[in-house]
């Protein structure tokens, strides 16, 4: 993954969630290292046993569910849609772009990084509908090059 700009980093949104009144324990940073060095999107669980090895101590899984969910509300968090019945996490940069390809078979998880399919589709959708700060996620599902030979 991509180092994420001085303007998205630990620090910043350690920052921002202690301005919500959040205290910034020892495994809330671990979650928040988790987050920052997951190799695609992830399960609360996964941030939860992540977060253990990032801290040396396991934060309970009431502690991990608040603490994404906030992140959440305050976007600096997003769920991504893998079709699978846990939702799976990922850390949601304003200056980035997030739409995904999935393996169907495997489930491995790739950020593209082409500019976005739907750009100016977006733009347009706005437009004509009157909306305003449009966000979308866009999943591809199939098979890897991986998987199909
Ligand atoms: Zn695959
Ligand atoms: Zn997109």
């Amino acid at each position: 993954m991509p180092n994420h700009e001085a303007s998205f980093s630990l620090q910043k949104v350690s920052e921002l969630l202690r301005r919500e009144g959040l205290r910034m324990t020892k495994k809330r940073e671990g979650i928040l290292r988790a987050l920052f060095e997951a190799k695609g999107p992830m399960t609360l669980q996964e941030i939860q046993s992540a977060a253990g090895q990032q801290s040396a101590a396991t934060p309970d899984y009431a502690t991990v569910f608040r603490t994404v969910l906030l992140m959440e509300k305050l976007r600096l968090v997003h769920k991504v849609n893998l079709q699978r019945s846990r939702s799976h996490y990922e850390l949601s940069d304003p200056h980035k772009h997030y739409d995904h390809l999935v393996c169907r078979d495997c489930g491995d998880v790739v950020l593209i990084d082409i500019p976005c399919p739907i750009g100016d589709s977006e733009k347009l959708i706005a437009r004509q509908y009157g909306f305003r700060d449009l966000s979308h996620s866009l999943e591809f599902f199939g098979v890897c090059s991986s998987c199909s030979k």
